[in-house]
C-alpha cells in the first residue's frame, strides 16, 4: 500500500487511513517509545511488535519492546539482537520512566498486557492500540485502530510502516510473516483472505522464506513436547455425541512433563482434526486451581461468545479464558455453554 492507495475498505478504510496518518505524527513527535502486546506472546503478537520496533529503530527513533513472558523459545530465534525484552513480574515504577508514547498490539484490554497492563493510561504517556479481535474502542488510548476483518494484526502493523515510511527490510518481512501466518494456521484458518494472502505475497518477495519459517516453527519440537502432546490426545474426552472434544493438562501432568508452558502453543490446533467435533478445548492448570482454557470451533459453530461468558474473548472460531477455582466446576460449566453454543440458543 502506498499513502496514495489508502488502507483498503477491509481494515477501515479512509476512517483508518486518517487514523493511521494520525498515529505517524504521533510516533514522530515522540520522545521514546514503548512496544508492547498481549501476555504469552503467540506469533502475531511476538512477529507485530519485532516488525514495528525493527521499523522504529529503521527511523532512528528511540524504541523498546516488552513482553509479559517469553514466547515459545521456537519464535525467539527471530530476535537474535534481543530486541524484545521481556518481563515475569512487575517492571519498578521507574522502568520505563523515559518512555512517552506506548504502543499496544493484539489486544485490547490492558488487562491484557499482563505485568505491563499498569503502563496503559500511565500519566506522562499517550498511547496508541491495534487490533484485529472484535470489541470497543477505548478513551485509554488517543488512537485506537480495531479491524476485526484483519486476519492478524500483522497485516495492520505493515500498513502503520508502510505510513512511516519504511521499507520492510528482510527481519521485517519475516516478522510480519511470521505473524499472519500464525494467526491464520499458515494461511488455511477461515481468516485467510486475499488480502492477508497479498501481504505474504509482498513479504515473500522481501526476503521471507515460508517452508524455511514453517520448519523453525512447527517442525523444531523436543521429542518431551511430543511426548506431552501423546498423553494429552490419550486424555481426549468426547462429549454431546462427540461434538465437543477437550482435555485437561493439570499441575502434576505439566510438572512432569518437563516441558515449559509456553511450548503448549498450538496443542489445541491439533484437536481440530477430531471427526464430527465442532468445538475442542484445552484445559491447562497453569498455576494451582488457575486454569487457562483455549477453544477452537469448526463449521458454524463460533466460540467467542463462550469465552466472553467467562470472562475472556477472542474470535469466533479461536478464543480463551482464564478461570480461578474448582477443576470439576470449570468442566462442567463449560460443557453447559458448549452445549447451548451447539443447540444454537
Ligand atoms: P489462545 O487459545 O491461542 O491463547 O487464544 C485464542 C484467541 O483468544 C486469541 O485471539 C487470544 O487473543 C484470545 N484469548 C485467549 N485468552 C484470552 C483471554 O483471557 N482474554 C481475552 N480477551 N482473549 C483471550
Ligand atoms: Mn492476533
Amino acid at each position: 500500500m502506498s499513502d496514495r492507495e489508502g488502507i483498503e475498505e477491509e481494515l477501515g478504510g479512509p476512517a483508518a487511513s486518517e487514523m493511521v496518518g494520525s498515529m505517524c505524527r504521533r510516533i514522530v513527535a515522540s520522545r521514546s517509545i514503548l512496544i508492547t502486546s498481549h501476555h504469552h506472546p503467540d506469533g502475531d503478537a511476538f512477529g507485530s511488535s519485532l516488525a514495528l520496533g525493527l521499523a522504529l529503530r529503521q527511523l532512528e527513533k528511540p524504541v523498546r519492546v516488552a513482553s509479559d513472558h517469553p514466547p515459545p523459545q521456537r519464535y525467539r530465534s527471530f530476535d537474535p539482537d534481543g530486541l524484545v525484552e521481556y518481563w515475569e513480574e512487575k517492571p519498578p515504577h521507574d522502568a520505563f520512566r523515559e518512555v512517552d508514547l506506548g504502543i499496544l498490539l493484539d489486544a485490547s484490554e490492558p488487562s491484557r498486557a499482563g505485568c505491563l497492563a499498569e503502563l496503559i493510561g500511565r500519566p506522562g504517556m499517550d498511547w496508541i492500540c491495534l487490533d484485529h479481535h472484535p470489541g470497543q474502542r477505548s478513551p485509554v488510548f488517543t488512537h485506537h485502530w480495531i479491524a476485526p476483518r484483519a486476519a492478524a494484526t500483522g497485516s495492520m502493523v505493515l500498513r502503520l510502516i508502510d505510513a512511516l515510511g519504511v521499507k520492510p527490510d528482510r527481519s521485517i518481512a519475516i516478522s510480519l510473516f511470521v505473524a499472519i501466518a500464525t494467526d491464520t494456521g499458515w494461511f488455511r484458518f477461515s481468516n485467510t483472505s486475499p488480502l492477508c494472502l497479498r501481504d505474504a505475497a509482498r513479504l515473500i518477495a522481501a526476503g521471507a522464506a515460508p517452508e524455511e519459517l514453517y520448519g523453525r516453527i512447527y517442525e523444531d519440537h523436543s521429542p518431551e513436547r511430543m511426548a506431552l502432546l501423546g498423553r494429552v490426545f490419550s486424555g481426549l474426552k468426547l462429549e454431546l455425541d462427540g461434538r465437543y472434544a477437550w482435555s485437561v493438562i493439570d499441575r502434576a501432568i505439566l510438572e512432569s512433563s518437563g516441558v515449559p508452558r509456553e511450548e503448549l502453543d498450538g496443542f489445541v490446533e491439533a484437536f481440530r482434526g477430531i471427526r464430527g467435533a465442532q468445538v475442542v478445548a484445552l484445559v491447562v492448570e497453569v498455576e494451582p486451581n488457575e486454569f487457562k482454557v483455549s477453544l477452537r470451533a469448526r463449521g458454524g459453530a463460533a466460540v467467542d461468545a463462550i469465552a466472553a461468558s467467562f470472562g475472556g474473548g477472542g474470535h469466533a472460531k479461536a478464543a480463551g479464558f482464564r478461570r480461578t477455582g474448582d477443576l470439576g466446576d470449570l468442566l462442567r460449566r463449560l460443557r453447559s455453554k458448549v452445549e447451548e453454543t451447539l443447540s444454537g440458543k
